[in-house]
Order: structure tokens, then sequence, then C-alpha cells
């Protein structure tokens, strides 16, 4: 919501320009962030006339670089969609379809395969989407300055390093802006649908979103998707001296490498994990950890160069729920906790008011170890446990608080 001369951006862009040597352009990355979450974008909502005017930007943005437009028109990848936060699936045929706007460049190393870096630029708008976790939110902007101008910022410094580095990998490299990712990951699921190179082509994806917070003392990251690959984990252990990382080998998750991994892609999501601005208008650009942002970029790179040697990567299906294809009917209003230890349930880290959980009594920091009948060991468990409930639906919900453990009841 705040409108702020960003003091701190503007001494790194100081302290950087005396480091031109460096491999990934932080002055790009504070203007980047600084612009796509500030009140002009209005949040970026998908399908207004905010979210043209990013497109817009980053297409500005590729076109310094050189890279080559890689949509239907141009740089711009328009893709038709179905929404209304207030109508229930199965009537949402009946509405008007909306139109959103990837935006994609290519970076043509006359190479067999291609590398694609992703991050959705869109994000919760005005509030009027459903998605956000404010109390009131209609009409507050959501600025998304972690989520996701912070992916999209490194996503253009990848491609900022990749194309100026003077070097001609062994791979092509496409560089994606997707939109709808709030409302369900409709722009990267509608690539993928009708891609603008051959899937089988893309020897992996890697997925930006929300890597603006990282947290100083843990040094904590999250990297989904290690197990889509037999190549993933040990490279990223090799070139990791700075995170403490917490690995996660499924390839579907809450974002959009989701798309890809559906299509069979080996794919990495880097993440530096939940916290209370998430999805509230106060996800603002001055609490972005610059810095943070920067080590992670300078691991990627050392990822992409370190399997640049390699041949095309095997794809391997991780143990996982499809949570991809599933369109949740109910919500208990909470956030979970991912970076919370796994199998010892869902640890939730914010409960928005009004909701059902915040109504059955739920607080921050309880642990959900059950839904109804079934079993929640980690954040996919109780997913697919709560896909089996619909609207108006009355179940318990079993937690752990501290050393206890309460029963209480819950009604969607
Ligand atoms: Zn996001």
């Amino acid at each position: 919501m705040i409108k702020k001369i960003f003091l701190s951006g503007l001494i790194l862009v100081g302290i950087l320009t005396a480091k031109a040597q460096q491999r990934v352009p932080m002055d790009q990355i504070v203007r980047v962030v600084s612009y796509l979450s500030s009140d002009e974008l209005n949040g970026r909502g998908t399908g207004s006339a905010d979210e043209r005017k990013a497109a817009k930007f980053i297409a500005a943005q590729f076109e310094a670089m050189h890279l080559k437009p890689k949509g239907r028109k141009g740089y711009f990848y328009d893709f038709t969609y179905k929404y209304d936060a207030n109508i229930h699936d199965t009537i949402k045929a009946n509405l008007k379809p909306k139109i959103g706007r990837n935006v994609l460049a290519y970076l043509d190393n006359e190479a067999e395969n291609t590398i694609v870096i992703g991050a959705h630029y869109d994000h919760c708008g005005l509030g009027l989407d459903g998605n956000s976790l404010d109390a009131n939110p209609k009409e507050k902007i959501h600025n998304g300055a972690d989520d996701n101008a912070s992916g999209v910022a490194g996503m253009l410094a990848l491609a900022h390093y990749l194309s100026t580095n003077g070097f001609k990998e062994k791979n092509n490299f496409l560089f994606i802006a997707f939109s709808g990712e709030e409302l369900g990951l409709l722009g990267s699921k509608k690539w993928c649908e009708t891609p603008s190179i051959p899937l089988n082509k893309i020897n992996y994806m890697i997925n930006l979103d929300m890597i603006g917070r990282l947290n100083e003392s843990t040094k904590k990251l999250l990297v989904y998707g290690v197990g889509t690959s037999d190549h993933f984990k040990e490279t990223i252990e090799k070139n990791n001296s700075y995170f403490s990382i917490k690995y996660d080998s499924a390839g579907v998750g809450p974002s959009d490498h989701t798309s890809f991994y559906l299509k069979d892609i080996p794919v990495l999501h880097f993440f530096t994990g939940q916290h209370s601005d998430y999805h509230k208008p106060t996800d603002d650009a001055d609490k972005i950890n610059f810095k943070g942002e920067e080590k992670i970029l300078e691991l990627i790179i050392d990822i992409i160069n370190d399997l640049d040697s390699k041949q095309k990567l095997h794809f391997y299906k991780t143990k996982s729920v499809d949570m991809g294809t599933t369109s949740f009917k109910v919500t208990m209003g909470v956030m979970p906790d991912y970076a919370f230890d796994e199998s010892l349930g869902m640890r939730i880290d914010g409960v928005t008011d009004g909701k059902p959980a915040a109504n059955a009594g739920i607080q921050k920091g309880d642990i959900v170890i059950k839904l109804g009948t079934y079993k929640v060991d980690n954040v996919q468990d109780y997913m697919k446990a709560l896909g089996h409930f619909n609207k108006g639906d009355k179940t318990t919900v079993t937690i752990k608080r501290g050393s206890n453990i309460k029963t209480a009841n819950i009604q969607f």
C-alpha cells in the first residue's frame, strides 16, 4: 500500500556500480521490483489494464537485451480464461472469456534443447479476485513485491547474464513472464497446451516464485522439484555453500512449474518461504532482501553452467498428489508453513479472519494432523484431504497446539 522512496535500493545501486563485473545486475533487480510493486501498477491483477502495463514494461526489458520475441504477437502471448471469484466451477462455462497475457523472449544459441526460466508477474490486484488473505481486501492495492516482482526481476537478471556473458551455452533459453498464476496457474497451463517451442525440446524448467524474503539468520532456501531429475540435487549441493536448503522432491507444487512437470519436464522451483505479508497489501518492496536474492541468482547461474555440460536431463515422475489438476471447492482460510518439517502434520503460518479455520478457533502455530477422517502428515496430505469436501460440508479438524491435541468442528 505504501509508496516509498526506496532508500535501501538506492544505496545498493551505489555499492553495485562500483562492482560492475558482477554477474547479477543488482541495479536492474531493484528497479524492476520497485516498479512492478509500485502503487502505479495496482497489484497487477490478471486481465487488467495494469497487467498490460506490466507486460509492456517486461517486453521493453527483453527488447533492450536484444532477445527475440517468442510470443504469438511479438513478445506477447495472449490467452483466454474464465474466472469469477464468486461463481462456482460448474457454471463458469457461461462466463464471458477474459484475456490474460504472458510475455516471452528467446535467447537463441542454435542449440538442440532449450531451458525455460519462468516467473509469474500477475498478483492479487485490488483484492477483488478472492485470493487475498487480508481481512477486508477490497480496493486495497496488493503490491506483490515478493510475490512475484522478486521472481520477475530474477528472471530478467538471468536473461541479462545469459545474453551478455560472451559465452554460448549448449542450450537455448526461453524466458517467460506468466500471468494468471494467482487464479490457478492459468498462463503456464495455457502455454503448455499450445507452446511456442516443442515441449520435447525443453531440457528443464526453472521457476522463480517468491525469492525476495531470504531470512538473514537462517538462510533457509526451499527448492522444489529436485526429484524430477537425477542430477538436480547433486548439482545444487556441489554449488551451494551459503544456504541452508530444504529440498522437496515433488514436481507438483502451488506455482507454474507444476504445469511443466505435468508435461514430463524436469522442474526446479526456488522459494524463500512464507511470511505474514503473503497475499496481503503489505507485501512491499522495502521488505525485499536484495542481497539474498542476488545470492540465489548466483547459485542458479552456477547450476545452469554446471548442467550445461550434461546431456538433456532425463525426467522422473515424483511421488505427489495430483494438485495441479484439482481446483478446490473449499478453503479453510489458512496459510501453510511450507518450510515445516514433513511428516509431522501441516503447521499453520497464518489464519484469515472470518474463514472456516478462524471460525473453528484455529490459531497461527497450530499443526493440523487430521481433517475429517483423513490423516494429515504434510501440506500435500492436507491439500488432498481438502479436495474431498464441498462448500457447506461439516467435519472435524484435529490439531496439535503445543503438547495438546484438540479436535474442533469446522464448516466449509
Ligand atoms: Zn506467486
